[in-house]
């Protein structure tokens, strides 16, 4: 096995915490999320590839404890945006926004568009005990609903409707979501690559 264990979580997002912990619970890893260390580093995300957020995020956790560390940089690409906002989904709606403000803005530019098709792009690097990096990828696509429906998840989740489903992210139980999340599916070529590495 690659020496990834203790694995620590390059995430301060408890909602991401929680994903991750469920798919992962079968690798029988010891994780540390970020908020069990002590002055956890704090990356800014200023590169222009969600690939590029994450190897430094996961490169900063890597360095700050010397074991293995994750981290993920996910982005939304809507088709009607050119694939924006991407790499900036975090900041779509300025540099303090909250995910109100964010899915606020989107709803307001797509507002009357037709074409709502969009995908969640999530990038996982993977910095092992020896500083060598490995990055995955997963999407998942689906369409921008046009009033937010749902209390789960987080972030866009209530403006998110997976192909093949009725419901948003939000209004499905976690458990479905994280069957087929663009984090389940980066996390599964994480995993089919760890397994390769035994
Ligand atoms: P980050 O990868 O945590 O930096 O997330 C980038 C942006 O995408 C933030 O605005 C998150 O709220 C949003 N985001 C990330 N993952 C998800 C998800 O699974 N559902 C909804 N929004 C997400």
């Amino acid at each position: 096995m690659a020496p990834v264990d203790p694995l620590v979580l390059g995430t301060r997002n408890p909602g991401k915490v929680e994903e991750l912990r469920a798919l992962l619970s079968d690798l029988s890893l010891t994780l540390h999320p970020s908020s069990s260390l002590d002055a956890p580093p704090d990356v800014v995300e200023d590169a222009d590839t969600l690939d590029g957020n994450a190897r430094k995020k996961a490169r900063a956790f890597h360095e700050h404890t010397g074991h293995a560390a994750l981290a993920d940089d996910t982005g939304l690409e809507v088709a009607a945006l050119d694939g924006g906002p991407g790499v900036h989904t975090a900041r779509f709606a300025g540099p303090n926004a909250t995910s109100e403000d964010n899915k606020k803005k989107l709803l307001e530019v797509l507002e009357g568009a037709s074409d709502r098709r969009a995908q969640f792009r999530t990038v996982v690097a993977l910095v092992d005990a020896n500083g060598a990096v490995h990055t995955f990828e997963g999407i998942c696509t689906g369409t921008i609903t046009t009033a937010p429906r749902g209390e789960g998840g987080f972030g866009y989740d209530p403006l998110f409707q997976p192909t093949g489903y009725e419901h948003t992210f939000a209004e499905m139980p976690a458990e479905t979501k994280n069957e087929i999340s663009h984090r389940r599916k980066a996390l599964n070529a994480l995993r089919e690559y760890l397994s390769r590495a035994d």
